[in-house]
């Protein structure tokens, strides 16, 4: 085995020189070697078992403006919805029907609308014991993470999009402070939630180096989850004419951290099978351990256009990918269990 590849499992950690050479290298043998150390750790923490998680996309409403984000609030070219009490139910029941023990409510961040969710996550919480409730729902006060925890919700996926100050400068505008991003993470983990945070890949601006100041930002905080998608370029943006992140450096980025965090909950993102069709099967194989199906009502999927071509990871496409490979899903909530 690779020297590098070779530090990494075995002392979770490598130079940032050689967290460099990772990222960058045309060595083909090299790459396949790192994904297959990290399949492995992934097979030792998890079996072949693949965890799901049941997406239901909240709402489209955001109060924010990110640059690179299709569903800002300054785009007036896309139809806003928030889904109702029974549609979410609706969504939620659908999806345990289907095995799912997870429910995933994302949606922009709009604290206002965030409130009337506490009774519906106890609804939730109270009528599938059984299921795990993940949030991601932007930065919101504190006491409303509190009353979301006491209503029954257990995860909380807040990316940080890029470590480096400068950068998330570059892609927010400046009523966002990254500040306010760390301090909601902090949160989140003082509330005893299970917490996620993951940045884009191939973002506009975006250096090597960033991206190692990513990984050891995620070194640092040892979230639960961890979610990384390639940017995809929104035609309403300013960044619409930027190129896409990389398929392939999303997924060393999952080798890499499985190798870090061996039990950490890494989904292979919608965004990465968005650009690269077998993207969904390719991120298991690179480490990732969980997929996440869309149980959206149909008729809001395409509002909820946080990039374009966004796949939506059907249930019975992926199970058969994943059989085809030895892979298995059960009704499991796939709690983090270190
Ligand atoms: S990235 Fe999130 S916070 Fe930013 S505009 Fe899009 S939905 Fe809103």
């Amino acid at each position: 085995m690779t020297e590098l590849v070779q530090i990494l499992r075995d002392k979770r950690d490598l130079p940032d020189k050689g967290l460099v050479e990772l990222l960058e290298t045309d060595n083909q043998s090299l790459v396949e070697e790192l994904k297959e150390c990290a399949r492995e750790t992934a097979i030792e923490s998890f079996g072949k078992e693949v965890f799901l998680r049941g997406l239901i996309e909240w709402s489209n409403v955001c109060r924010n403006d990110c640059l690179y984000c299709g569903i800002r609030c300054s785009n007036a070219n896309i139809q806003r919805y928030t889904l109702t009490r029974e549609q979410i139910l609706s969504c939620c029941e659908l999806a345990y029907s289907s095995g799912i023990r997870t429910f995933v409510l994302q949606g922009g961040e709009n604290p206002s609308s965030a409130q009337n969710l506490v009774p519906v996550v106890a609804e939730i919480h109270a009528s599938w014991p059984d299921s795990a409730i993940t949030l991601s729902l932007g930065e919101l006060p504190f006491d409303l993470y509190e009353k979301l925890r006491i209503a029954g919700a257990d995860r909380y996926l807040l990316r940080h999009e890029t470590a480096n100050p400068v950068h998330y400068a570059m892609l927010h505008p400046i009523t966002m402070g990254q500040g306010t991003r760390l301090k909601c993470l902090y949160q989140l983990r003082e509330l005893c939630y299970q917490t996620g945070m993951g940045m884009m890949v191939g973002s506009p601006f975006q250096k090597t180096e960033y991206l190692v100041e990513d990984i050891r930002l995620i070194q640092m905080f040892r979230p639960e989850m961890i979610g990384i998608g390639p940017f995809i370029p929104h035609k309403d943006t300013k960044f619409a004419d930027f190129p896409a992140g990389s398929a392939e450096l999303t997924m060393r980025l999952y080798s890499i951290l499985r190798l870090m965090l061996p039990k950490a909950n890494i989904p292979s993102t919608t965004a990465l099978s968005s650009i690269l069709p077998d993207g969904r099967i390719k991120g298991i194989l690179a480490g990732a351990n969980v997929i996440m199906p869309n149980f959206t009502p149909p008729q809001y999927r395409d509002a909820y256009s946080l990039y374009e071509g966004k796949s939506a990871d059907p249930l019975e496409e992926v199970q058969k990918e994943l059989s085809a490979e030895g892979y298995f899903t059960r009704p499991n909530r796939g709690d983090y269990n270190n």
